[in-house]
This record gives C-alpha cells, sequence and structure tokens, in this order.
C-alpha cells in the first residue's frame, strides 16, 4: 500500500496539505461514522499513513526506503498505535478544537487532575549567586480546601441532578456540516461535567477543591547560579483535583550587578589603575576579589589592558564541588596629567636617556625590517 495514495496527495504535498487531507478522509472512514465492513482497517491504515507522513524523518524514510526503511529504523509497523499527536489530531478532525468531550478521559469529572506549576521570578545579590544563600519566599498557590479535602462538594448537602444536563455531565449537540451531520458532545457548563447540581458544592471553594493561600517556602539557591538559572521545588505548586498530583514551583532566578566585579560565566573581571612607575618596575598589590583581599604580583614592564590571572577565585562551577573560575585583573596604566616640579625634573631625565636608547633601538627594527 502506498501511504501517498491511502491520504490521497501528491507525493511533494506539503505538511498542512497531508494534515487536511487526513482530517478529510478521517471524517469519511471512522468506524463512528462509516459502517462499511472494512473501515476500521483502513481507518488504521490512514493513521499509519498519516503518522509517517506528517513526521519529516520517518517520511523522508518511507521516501527513499519505502516501509522497510522505516522498519529497519526501528518504527514500529504494527497495528497504528495513535501517538500523542495522532489522536489529537483525529479529535480535532471530527470536533474541532475545544468541542472534544466525552471521548478522552480528560474529561471525566472524576479522574485526576494534576495541580499547575508556577513560576516565581527572584532577584538575588551578586554574592549570593556565588556562594549559594538560604531564602524563604512568600508564594500565592492552589491548596487543598480544607472545607471538603479537594472533592468541591459540601458533605452536609444533599446532592440532585444537575438540571441543564440532567446529571449527565454533558451536552449533545448536532452539528451539520457538507460532510453530514454529527453529534458532537460538549462538557456542560453547569456542572463542569460532574452531574451534579452546582447548589450542593462545596461554599468554600465553590465547587472548585481547591483555596487560594499564602504560604512560606524556604529554598536553598546553590553556589554558582546565574541570571536565567532555575530551580524547581516538586510538589510546591498548586493542588491537583480529584487526587491528581501536586504542580511544582519553578524560581527563575536573576543576578543583580555588583558594583565591584564584572561576572561572565564562571569568571570574575575587574579594573586596576597603575601607575607609570608601577607598571615600568612591577609590583605586589593588594586587589578585592570575591573571597576578599589578595595580593597580586604586577610583573616588570606589564602593558595597558593586560591582564594579570587569579587562579581559582571566580564563580564556582554550579553542582561541581571545589571547581571554580578564574579572577582576572585588568591592568590600566594611568598617564599622569599634573606633576610637581620634582617628577618633571625626572621624566625630563628619562625623557632624554630614553631618546637615546629608543632611537637605537628604533633604528634596529627598522634595519631587520628592510633586510
Ligand atoms: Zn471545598
Ligand atoms: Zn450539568
Amino acid at each position: 500500500m502506498d501511504y501517498y495514495e491511502i491520504l490521497g496527495v501528491e507525493k511533494n504535498a506539503t505538511k498542512d496539505e497531508i494534515k487536511s487531507a487526513f482530517r478529510k478522509k478521517a471524517r469519511q472512514l471512522h468506524p463512528d461514522v462509516n459502517k462499511a465492513p472494512d473501515a476500521e482497517e483502513r481507518f488504521k491504515e490512514l493513521g499509519k499513513a498519516y503518522e509517517t507522513l506528517s513526521d519529516d524523518e520517518k517520511r523522508a524514510l518511507y521516501d527513499r526506503y519505502g516501509e522497510d526503511g522505516l522498519k529497519n529504523a526501528g518504527y514500529s509497523q504494527g497495528p497504528f498505535d495513535f501517538g500523542f499527536g495522532g489522536i489529537n489530531d483525529i479529535f480535532e478532525a471530527f470536533f474541532g478544537q475545544g468541542m472534544g468531550g466525552g471521548f478522552s478521559s480528560r474529561h471525566d469529572p472524576n479522574a485526576p487532575i494534576e495541580g499547575d506549576n508556577l513560576r516565581m521570578d527572584m532577584k538575588i545579590d551578586f554574592m549570593d549567586a556565588i556562594f549559594g544563600v538560604e531564602k524563604e519566599i512568600k508564594i500565592n498557590h492552589l491548596e487543598e480546601c480544607d472545607e471538603c479535602h479537594g472533592t468541591g462538594k459540601d458533605k452536609n448537602a444533599k446532592e440532585t441532578a444537575c438540571k441543564t444536563c440532567r446529571g449527565m455531565g454533558r451536552i449533545q449537540q448536532n452539528t451539520r456540516t457538507i460532510l453530514g451531520s454529527f453529534t458532537s458532545v460538549t462538557t456542560c457548563p453547569d456542572c463542569n461535567g460532574s452531574g451534579i447540581d452546582p447548589s450542593s458544592n462545596c461554599k468554600k471553594c465553590k465547587g472548585t477543591g481547591t483555596i487560594h493561600k499564602e504560604k512560606t517556602v524556604k529554598i536553598r539557591i546553590p553556589k554558582g547560579v546565574d541570571s536565567g538559572s532555575r530551580i524547581r521545588l516538586a510538589n510546591e505548586g498548586n493542588a491537583g483535583k480529584n487526587g491528581g498530583r501536586k504542580g511544582d514551583l519553578y524560581i527563575v532566578l536573576y543576578v543583580k550587578d555588583s558594583k565591584e566585579f564584572i561576572r561572565d560565566g564562571v569568571d570574575i573581571h575587574t579594573v586596576l589603575e597603575i601607575s607609570m612607575p608601577q607598571a615600568v618596575l612591577g609590583d605586589e598589590v593588594i586587589v578585592k576579589t570575591v573571597d576578599g583581599e589578595e595580593k597580586i604580583h604586577i610583573p616588570q614592564g606589564i602593558e595597558n589592558l593586560e591582564k594579570v590571572l587569579i587562579k581559582g577565585k571566580g564563580v564556582p562551577y554550579l553542582g561541581k564541588e571545589g571547581q571554580r573560575g578564574n579572577h582576572y585583573v585588568t591592568i590600566k596604566i594611568n598617564t599622569p596629567k599634573k606633576l610637581s616640579g620634582e617628577e618633571e625634573k625626572l621624566y625630563r631625565q628619562l625623557f632624554e636617556l630614553s631618546k637615546k636608547t629608543e632611537k637605537n633601538g628604533i633604528m634596529e627594527k627598522v634595519k631587520t625590517a628592510f633586510k
């Protein structure tokens, strides 16, 4: 069987063409609609063809090597199994978005629903990002209602059937299309699918099973985090429903700038201004690192903007105990703008002296360059 023929598209069909061809055929062949004896078999084939041709990688394999190519690549070629995308596409094909109801377990009002994940942005100090810190934060989240224990029902009220859906939890709608008339089922808007009259809802949470509550959460921010680092706190998000698990809380960090240090990943940079004589003769100088004061050696004859390395005084690698980046001190040589009388005298002496030595030096260089 040829997948393109099954879908009724050309070999060079675009993804959109394949999708719309699939929807059209799925409507015709769905076993709930089509009572022909081979409808189910053809529907499965259609699903298989669509699954392959809607996936770039599988389609390329199929185009070159046919079904054997897919098999060799490890793609299952057994009965068409509805992948996550597949089944959603099929529901979409039938009911359009937002209309699916009553078919998927998601719409069972008593099925467990996972709580939402929460995200919170947090600013932390420069040093705290380097050495880690413990923080307490307040978050507003949904907690299980303590009145009804998450059921959303008032235990003293008598449950009566929802009048809108007569206890069905669903409403049937007939939709006429050019392909025929379909009955679609939607969740009852009055009881949210429970089938129970909303007057018996828990008064505290109005039937949602959850209530807004502020809570304090302790978090440990590890060493070496940076702006954009995310910390996941499992089960600290919103409460689920009907026994569904709680969501998680994600803290996204923003690290404040420092006045003294520039951070570049795991490295720290600072600038040190030194005098002309210091640059010429070298010196020992105290600089500030994130660990405190540190003595560094400025080598004789250092150039402007040259960097002095202080190994291991940078930022710890996140999650790697004991490993740290480096600190780089960029040297800026200050040219004096004002000179005392004595300084000027000395500089003039140096000037005269350097004229002689420099001249020789330059002439040597010119000579070698033209050799
Ligand atoms: Zn409640
Ligand atoms: Zn209802």
